[in-house]
């Protein structure tokens, strides 16, 4: 298990780090997608989900088209968060990139809270005073963070695995970082007159499979069949099966399989005052002795 958290880790930061020297002004969302996948596949790892190209009010979940014609301009601050796997076992991670240093800003202060909250993550921290950390950090460099996303516990074939590490101070429960358990730490950044709260908007563009349940259509099946042989729990889009499947076809199954909770989507998260956003993320590996920072 070690093993292939520290080689996903590995892939996960050259990869990021690569991303963050990277020129991406005037190149289109699906290049950029596309351009980090292959990337992740030739180093030798899986995409562990479609890779996030999330742009300024855009918190998370958007991921490129297949004929995706958005193009970043010199004015716009992206989060970039990428997921890779070997065996299933996964490496979360993320930067925000922008171009205009009116943001800078607002970017290192997800890096700074980021670090400072893994400062203070050994076994048996808190969940609760990661996210008190994370809070007053981002309070005192006068920014706000985003209440309702937060950080995550990860399995094997699964992102989000039931232990939500929050970017606030929480009232009530919270559980203690655990041995052998790896979890994911993103804070989210918006401006002192963002609302700090996210909200689901119209476009969703990534999916995974809920269910394995018959649906009485024999192709249906065998596109869920096909779905789990692929990516097992983990997330796909919808530009990652084109080759193999009629477009509107795809989008067709796709929503029947939602309405019958086969397949869930993932909508995009926008802030409610339609503020900027900054994220930073790292996974890391918790053990008796020390914690294992797998994506630094
Ligand atoms: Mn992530
Ligand atoms: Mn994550």
């Amino acid at each position: 298990m070690l093993e292939n958290y520290m080689l996903a880790g590995k892939i996960a930061s050259t990869v990021r780090e690569n991303i963050r020297k990277k020129n991406h002004i005037d190149r289109t969302l699906l290049e950029i997608c596309e351009s980090i996948e292959n990337e992740i596949t030739l180093l030798g790892g899986k995409p562990a989900f479609p890779v996030n190209v999330s742009l300024n009010e855009i918190a998370a979940h958007y991921t490129a088209e297949p004929q995706d014609p958005i193009v970043v301009k010199d004015t716009d601050v992206i989060k970039i968060d990428l997921g890779v796997h070997i065996n299933g076992y996964i490496a979360d991670t993320a930067v925000t990139i922008s171009y205009d240093s009116k943001y800078d800003h607002l970017v290192d202060v997800a890096e700074l809270s980021l670090s400072e909250a893994i400062k203070i993550s050994k076994i048996n921290t808190k969940s609760g005073d990661i996210g008190k950390t994370i809070e007053n950090t981002i309070l005192h460099n006068g920014l706000k963070p985003i209440q309702n996303l937060s950080g995550h516990s990860l399995d094997q074939y699964t992102v989000h695995s039931g232990k939500s590490i929050p970017n606030i101070r929480t009232i009530g429960s919270s559980f203690s970082l655990t041995n052998n358990q790896a979890y994911a730490i993103e804070p989210f950044v918006t401006t002192r007159d963002g609302l700090g709260i996210v909200y689901e908007g119209k476009i969703q563009n990534i999916f995974s499979i809920v269910s394995r349940k018959p649906t009485k259509d024999r192709d249906l099946d065998d596109f869920i069949t096909y779905l789990w042989n692929r990516f097992k729990t983990l997330p796909f889009a919808i530009r990652w099966l084109i080759k193999d499947y009629d477009e509107t076809l795809l989008n067709n199954m796709i929503n029947f399989l939602m309405k019958k909770k086969n397949i869930r989507s993932y909508p995009i998260l926008v802030e409610g005052n339609n503020k900027i956003v900054s994220q930073a993320e790292h996974t890391f590996l918790i053990s008796e002795d020390q914690n294992y920072i797998i994506t630094k």
